[in-house]
């Protein structure tokens, strides 16, 4: 895919308008249209890059204190009791938009997701 037919460059760009749980200089939070469990939030870089691969390193303190800044507004606001992360890289693995984004999933007590079937 083109870069210019990327969905969240859209997003990140503002061409497409989305509500941002969180943004800074370099990445921005979002809930994802189809939620695997209840505040599902997506954190992603303004600038595309693809994978984990791509990404630079040194971004990544910077997501670091993002999640934990995300999982300090969804404690607070939506009382959750936990969180998982997970990130999909390449198509074999899930991946479906290639620009790099990590899911932020919230957890709550008897919420009946589950990572590993
Ligand atoms: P992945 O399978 O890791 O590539 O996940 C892509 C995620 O992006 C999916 O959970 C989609 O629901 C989500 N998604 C795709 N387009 C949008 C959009 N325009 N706004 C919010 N979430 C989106
Ligand atoms: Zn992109």
């Amino acid at each position: 895919m083109k870069k210019k037919d990327c969905i969240f460059c859209k997003i990140t760009n503002k061409e497409i308008p989305k509500d941002f749980i969180y943004e800074n200089d370099n990445f921005v939070a979002f809930l994802d249209d189809n939620p695997r469990v209840k505040g599902h939030t997506l954190i992603i870089p303004k600038k595309h890059y693809v994978n984990s691969f791509d990404l630079p390193s040194s971004l990544g303190v910077e997501l670091l204190d993002i999640i934990k800044r995300v999982a300090e507004i969804q404690y607070k606001d939506k009382k959750i009791g936990g969180f998982n992360l997970l990130q999909n890289n390449f198509p074999v693995a899930g991946q479906v938009v290639m620009h790099f984004h990590l899911h932020f999933l919230p957890r709550r007590e008897g919420d009946g997701f589950t990572f590993f079937k």
